[in-house]
């Protein structure tokens, strides 16, 4: 609840704060149990620094984040390690993030040894089960990340969130680094785990069109901002702010009756040390009204879950930010 995450940018010689980068600026939504909730917008707009601090990898500027009806910035250091298990990250990187030096056995047995569970042979049951349901084979348990496939690490990285059973999952541009034909194939394979187990996922993507059929709703940010955040099928149907649509335009469809005109937006995305005056989207915005400069849009509730801020939606009622409800 209006997360601010700004980081402070220092120069000279003694190193004096001279401004600040608003990585995230006041941004607020709630996740449901099981529900799959995707992070959209170009890089730098503070996707990923959101990501993290939702997990509490990085502390806020300012704002709350509830898990469960418990404020996580708050919580002693017990709460926090039982929470840790409850909340798993998956990197872009599936090269980066696994030890070359560890059998997928030992990487997949840490966290569980970590938070001190089972037995050895409870954690072995464990691990060959955790493999069997990312689709790889027992005998890869004693192999070593560099003798598989982009997409295999990254079902060893699911693997390794998996096995602790958590609640919730943030998958950080999770396909990003694959080929095109094996990122729908993690995605699904990320969709049918979460409906399965029911854990509640994120995914973070820089991609509209990626995280289209696996996320329930969608929220788009614009320089450390949510800009709207709509139930998927709303969303890709009738994005309402300019800057969806523009990302949408981008996006291949198939159906060549229901192609949209391809939006091309002017000039490169601003920098978070000075954002744009009014709303941020202004200096690129092919449908500017002369309150856009001045005025910042307030986020309004336009009915059927749908949020946006955006001045040619002026009706909606105004939208505050509450957790209750939220999971
Ligand atoms: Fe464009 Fe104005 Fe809407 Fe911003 S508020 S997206 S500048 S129309
Ligand atoms: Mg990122």
């Amino acid at each position: 609840r209006n997360l601010v995450k700004h980081f402070p940018v220092r120069k000279g010689w003694l190193q004096r704060v001279k401004g600040a980068v608003h990585a995230v600026d006041g941004i607020s939504f709630s996740l449901k149990n099981h529900e799959t909730l995707g992070i959209v917008g170009e890089s730098g707009c503070g996707k990923s620094t959101a990501g993290r601090t939702i997990l509490r990898l990085i502390e806020p500027t300012s704002g709350e984040v509830f898990f469960r009806g418990r404020d996580i910035f708050r919580m002693e250091h017990r709460e926090l390690k039982a929470l840790r298990r409850e909340m798993q990250i998956i990197f872009q990187d599936p090269y980066g993030s696994l030890n070359p030096r560890l059998t997928v056995s030992r990487i997949l047995e840490e966290p569980l040894l970590t938070h001190k569970m089972g037995t050895r042979a409870e954690r072995r049951r464990a691990v060959e089960e955790v493999l069997e349901r990312v689709g790889l084979l027992p005998e890869h348990m004693h192999r070593f990340p560099h003798e598989f496939s982009g997409g295999q690490r990254q079902r060893i990285m699911i693997a390794r969130a998996l096995i602790l059973k958590p609640r919730l999952i943030i998958g950080d541009e999770p396909v990003s680094a694959l080929d095109v034909s094996v990122q729908a194939q993690i995605l699904n394979l990320l969709g049918r785990l979460q409906r399965e187990a029911g854990f509640s996922l994120v995914i973070i993507s820089h991609d509209l069109g990626v995280i289209r059929y696996i996320c329930h709703r969608v929220a788009v940010m614009y320089l450390g901002k949510i800009v709207e955040l709509a139930p998927a099928d709303a969303l890709y149907r009738e994005p309402l702010h300019p800057y969806t649509q523009a990302l949408l335009s981008a996006v291949p469809v198939p159906d060549p009756r229901r192609r949209r005109q391809r939006i091309v937006l002017a000039g490169d995305v601003p920098s978070p040390l000075h954002p744009p005056s009014g709303c941020r989207f202004h200096p690129r915005c092919p449908r500017r009204l002369d309150v856009c400069p001045r005025e910042e849009p307030p986020m309004r509730d336009m009915g059927d879950g749908r949020r946006v801020a955006c001045h040619l939606h002026g009706e909606g009622r105004l939208w505050e930010p509450s957790w209750s409800g939220a999971a």
